[in-house]
């Protein structure tokens, strides 16, 4: 079994698009959304959820201001400045700042401070047109998103075992964080789908940097190509410089929204068109 990543460095290169647009073409595969923070794969794959499971992404800490001598240690001691006196309410955690170590629940003397698990977030595994996707949600601000990709992929690969799938498809997150290296590591090629903007040459080469300190496959999808053919260009030096792979340009095309918008891959959207044809040949190479 082989896996694929599709990387993007930055959000709105058409990432997601053209991981659907290789559903349509690939064959025996596990599909598996590791853009866990804000995953869009389902809006094309309709999926129908077979199975459930709970997240636990980090911890809630609460000080009982009952317990609470005002002793200051926890403040103190914090080292995310999560914790503050309030005149009216004594001392406080602030949970967007509060990175779960429970630390503070294990130096205070009065045991006022307590924790409780996260268990707002999912991930499922769902039946879909194309096969198999695991996929997940997360509520706004919660921690602990290259946990969960690691989560998603180990049950993509049970998947593909219990199937005998031959290849999984990850569709990765943007950037280059913990979520991206999640989404990397163990894979066995990854494609980058880029576009010829100033963001998009820089960030292709933050990604560059980060794939190759796993020795993975890389290869280059410029998407949109021409509406900046210098850029594409300049693209294509640091390609060439770098020696990577550039498997494909695909111009820009109003049809790529469309079929996002109508609910289906470009392929579905467009039989036999130029685009499709150039999915296909992507396809082809990266499985050789
Ligand atoms: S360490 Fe415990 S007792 Fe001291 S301020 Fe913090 S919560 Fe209160
Ligand atoms: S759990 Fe850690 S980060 Fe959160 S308030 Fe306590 S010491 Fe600070």
């Amino acid at each position: 079994m082989k896996e694929i990543t599709v990387l993007s460095g930055k959000g709105g290169t058409g990432k997601t698009s053209i991981t659907a647009a290789l559903a349509s073409v690939a064959e025996n595969t596990v599909f598996c959304d590791n853009d866990v923070d804000a995953p869009d794969l389902h809006l094309i794959f309709n999926p129908d959820i077979k199975e459930t499971n709970t997240f636990y992404s980090s911890w809630s800490m609460t000080i009982d201001t009952d317990k609470c001598s005002s002793c200051g240690v926890c403040t103190d001691l914090c080292r995310f400045g999560a914790i503050h006196y309030n005149d009216d309410k004594g001392y406080l955690i602030n949970g967007f700042k509060c990175e779960g170590c429970r630390l503070c629940e294990r130096i205070c003397k009065q045991n006022a401070i307590s924790s409780e698990r996260n268990g707002n977030n999912y991930w499922y595994v769902s039946d879909t047109r194309f096969g198999k996707l695991i996929h997940a949600t997360m509520q706004p601000g919660e921690d602990n998103s290259g946990k969960l990709v690691s989560q998603v992929r180990k049950s993509a690969r049970e998947v593909a075992n219990q199937t005998k799938a031959q290849y999984i498809i990850n569709d990765g997150p943007p950037g280059i964080g913990c979520a991206a290296i999640s989404s990397v590591t163990g894979a066995d090629a990854v494609l980058i789908v880029t576009e010829p903007t100033q963001s998009g040459l820089h960030d292709i080469k933050r990604l560059t940097k980060l794939v190759r300190t796993f020795n993975t496959e890389l290869y280059v999808l410029i998407n949109k190509y021409d509406i900046n053919t210098e850029v594409a260009d300049n693209i294509k030096d640091y390609l060439v410089e770098e020696n990577i792979e550039l498997i494909c340009e695909i111009p820009y095309n109003r049809v790529m929204v469309e079929s996002v918008v109508a609910g289906k891959t470009i392929i579905e959207y467009l039989s036999n068109d130029y685009i499709s044809d150039k999915i296909r040949h992507v396809w082809e190479v990266i499985k050789q």
